[in-house]
C-alpha cells in the first residue's frame, strides 16, 4: 500500500526516469483511470512538453508538462515501470524518443489526472494540509490542539496533515508511546514535540527505503505476524480497528489515560 515513502521512491524514479524530458507520445489503455481529461486532451496537453518539477504532496505525485501539471494517486497497487516489457496492468504509458513510462495499477485505484494552476491542482486533490516532512513543530501541536477527536484519526487525515497513513501513524505513535485513541487536544506540548521529533526519524529512515521498512525494532516488523509482541517490552500487542483501519498498538508502553 503506496504511504508516502512508497510515494517518495515513486518520485525519484521518475527524477531518474523522465523528468527533465520530452514526451513524444501517449497511449492510454485504460480511459477510467485517466480521471479527469479524454485521451486526446492529455495528448495535446504533454506531447512535445518537456516534463519538469516533479514533488511530492502527501501521497500525490505532480508533474509540469508545458502549462500543465500531471498529477498521479497510485492507490492500493500503482507504481511506475520504465521500458519494462508492455504489461496487461499498464494504464497510461508516457513515450519519450529512448524509453516509455509506464503507470502501472493492478487494482485501479488512484489514477492520472490533469490540471493547470494551483486551483485546479487543489480540485483534484480536494483540500490537503502540509506535508508530513515539512510540517514545522509549533504547527503540528497547534493543529493537533485544535482538533476534535482521537490523536490517530487526526494524524490520518489527509487535510490536517498530507502524507500518513495506516503503518505509518501507527509506528509513530508506538514510538512515541501514546494510545491511538488518546484526545489529541490533550496532548502535552512535550508529547507533541515527541510526536514531530518521531514522525520525521520514521520517515527519513522510510523515504530512503522507499517503504516503511519492517525492521527487527520496528512495530511493521511485527505487527502482522501471530501473537505478535511489543518489540520494546515483550508485551502482547493489541489490535481494534481506530480511525476506521486495523490499529496495532502495545497495551503496556502506550496508556489510554496520560500518566
Ligand atoms: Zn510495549
Amino acid at each position: 500500500v503506496p504511504e508516502l515513502p512508497d510515494v517518495e521512491g515513486f518520485k525519484r524514479y521518475l527524477v531518474r526516469y523522465a523528468d527533465g524530458r520530452i514526451v513524444t507520445g501517449v497511449k492510454v489503455h485504460d480511459r477510467v483511470l485517466l480521471r479527469n481529461r479524454s485521451p486526446q486532451t492529455l495528448a495535446r496537453a504533454v506531447n512535445r512538453r518537456k516534463l519538469v518539477n516533479a514533488r511530492r504532496h502527501g501521497k500525490w505525485l505532480l508533474v509540469d508538462a508545458g502549462e500543465s501539471t500531471l498529477l498521479f494517486h497510485f492507490g492500493m497497487t500503482g507504481l511506475f515501470k520504465w521500458d519494462d516489457p508492455p504489461h496487461p496492468h499498464d494504464r497510461i504509458v508516457l513515450q519519450f524518443a529512448d524509453g516509455a513510462l509506464a503507470y502501472r495499477n493492478m487494482r485501479r485505484f488512484g489514477g492520472v489526472w490533469l490540471a493547470r494552476g494551483e486551483r485546479e491542482i487543489a480540485e483534484v486533490t480536494g483540500p490537503l494540509g502540509p506535508d508530513a516532512m515539512e510540517v514545522g513543530s509549533a504547527d503540528l501541536e497547534q493543529m493537533l490542539h485544535a482538533r476534535r477527536g482521537g490523536i490517530k484519526a487526526a494524524l490520518m487525515d489527509q487535510r490536517m496533515l498530507a502524507g500518513l497513513g495506516n503503518l505509518l501513524v501507527d509506528e509513530i505513535l508506538w514510538r512515541s508511546r501514546i494510545h491511538p485513541r488518546r484526545d489529541a487536544r490533550k496532548l502535552r506540548p512535550k508529547d507533541t514535540a515527541k510526536v514531530h521529533r518521531v514522525m520525521h526519524d520514521v520517515l527519513v529512515e522510510s523515504n530512503r527505503r522507499a517503504r516503511v521498512p519492517p525492521l527487527p525494532g520496528w512495530l511493521t516488523g511485527v505487527r502482522d505476524t501471530r501473537d505478535a509482541k511489543c518489540p520494546r517490552c515483550g508485551t502482547r500487542l493489541r489490535k481494534a480497528t481506530v480511525a476506521g483501519r486495523t490499529t496495532c498498538w502495545c497495551p503496556r508502553c502506550q496508556r489510554r489515560a496520560s500518566a
